[in-house]
């Protein structure tokens, strides 16, 4: 019986790792279940699986389940940060279920890290935020990490055992590697005419044509900032040169990456878009379990097709491989301002094509003098969205 810890547990990746869980109940505990402020989401939760610990960072939200909860149940409700670290790190946990959005996940994450459990890596931004720190500590502590991402859950599974075993700090060239490609749809405006991408609105910009997700990931496949943030994320993971990654428009998200070999061979993992599917590779692995996902039917599939990035209509997706090339401190900065910049849009404070504008506006002012702590990547982070913020109201005014 595995003792897991689900951080983001009412999010899109949460209840996703809650149903595989569901179906595997003699292997797996949800020991305890992490979200912001949703205390009626969390309350049906705690019902439903009743774990050992609820936590809500969200403290008044805190208050609220407290009332709610039956105590018959068993639940001790938490909040605080210092209660969540303690959490992640504690004896009876194995496994952590990265899964909070954005730079809120990269604490807790870094805690579970540190204290050398089985890390599921959903939390794409924190590694973007930390990089070489978070693998560094991985390193330090002998955790285990396990890309949930679905690309880089498929490349994970392209790759032979001695590199898997290495991740963050593997040798692909010696490994007869060649390329890493990375897929993606190309979201829902791949085929928009370029002048209307001013016009869309949160709710067009939110209907992905594949994948069911959070708002903030949906918003962020629709620029490619998703894909770009997936291109640090392998260049982490995979310890990658930047040439030797590539990135394939395949509109129908059925090959989630493939693994290009010196000798020729390409090699690929395809299934339906179903996140259940990589969840349950890494909740198994190297074992494999049922994720209740339908059979990939290649006779309803029909056509795959293939196409190079267009960077007019992506620039999110150039911004993040130059932050890329620039290093950590600059994958900080452009992570921390597309977040606001993503905020601001979903809330309809600023037009779409402006994502762009103010990541780029953020990316070019910040000096970046090299940050290896915790606490200057987080200041870092607290500085660059204050820039975002006074970038949206400037380009507003102007
Ligand atoms: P979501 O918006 O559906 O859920 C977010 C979760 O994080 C919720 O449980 C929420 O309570 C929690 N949360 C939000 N702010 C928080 C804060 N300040 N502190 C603590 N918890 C907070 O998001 P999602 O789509 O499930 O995505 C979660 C992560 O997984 C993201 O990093 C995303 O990039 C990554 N991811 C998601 C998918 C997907 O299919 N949804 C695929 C690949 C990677
Ligand atoms: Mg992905």
């Amino acid at each position: 019986m595995q003792n897991m810890v689900i951080l983001g547990a009412t999010g899109s990746i949460g209840r996703s790792t809650l149903s595989v869980i569901a179906q595997n109940p003699d292997a797996y505990r949800a020991w305890a279940l992490v979200a912001h402020a949703s205390v009626d989401k969390m309350l049906e939760l705690c019902l439903q699986f009743r774990p050992r610990f609820a936590h809500m960072v969200d403290s008044v939200a805190a208050m609220e389940l407290q009332q709610k909860l039956s105590p018959e149940l068993g639940v001790e409700v938490t909040t605080g940060e210092q209660a969540l670290c303690e959490l992640v790190s504690a004896s009876e946990v194995d496994t952590v279920m990265a899964a909070i959005v954005g730079a809120a996940g990269l604490v807790p994450t870094l805690a579970a890290v540190k204290a050398g459990k089985r890390v599921l890596l959903a939390n794409k931004e924190a590694l973007v935020m930390s990089g070489e720190l978070f693998i560094n500590e991985m390193q330090r502590s002998g955790a285990t990490l396990l890309p949930v991402d679905s690309e880089h859950n498929a490349i994970f599974q392209c790759l032979p055992l001695s590199v898997q075993q290495s991740i963050g700090r593997c040798d692909l060239d010696a490994a007869g590697i060649s390329h890493i490609l990375l897929t993606g749809s190309g979201g829902p405006f791949l085929t928009s005419p370029l002048e209307s991408l001013q016009h869309m609105t949160p709710a067009q910009a939110c209907k992905h044509p594949n994948w069911s997700m959070g708002p903030k990931i949906s918003v962020d496949s629709a620029t490619m900032m998703n894909k770009g943030l997936e291109f640090i994320e392998a260049r982490w993971l995979f310890n990658t040169g930047l040439d030797e990654l590539k990135v394939v428009i395949h509109p129908q998200s059925v090959i989630h990456s493939m693994v290009q070999y010196r000798d020729g061979s390409v090699l690929a993992q395809m299934g339906n878009p179903d996140m259940r599917t990589p969840i349950a590779h890494c909740m198994a692995y190297p074992e494999r379990i049922a994720a209740g996902v339908e059979p990939l039917d290649f006779f309803k599939v029909g056509q795959l097709s293939f196409f190079e990035p267009d960077f007019r209509r992506f620039p999110c997706l150039a911004l993040a491989m130059e932050a890329c090339r620039l290093g950590q401190e600059a994958t900080t900065v452009l992570n921390a301002a597309n977040e606001i910049a993503v905020a601001a849009f979903l809330q309809g404070r600023i037009g779409f094509s402006r994502i762009a504008a103010i990541n780029e506006a953020c990316l070019g002012q910040l000096s970046l003098q090299r940050q290896d702590s915790l606490e200057a990547i987080l200041a870092l982070d607290a500085s660059a969205r204050r820039m975002a913020e006074s970038e949206i109201d400037r380009q507003a005014q102007a």
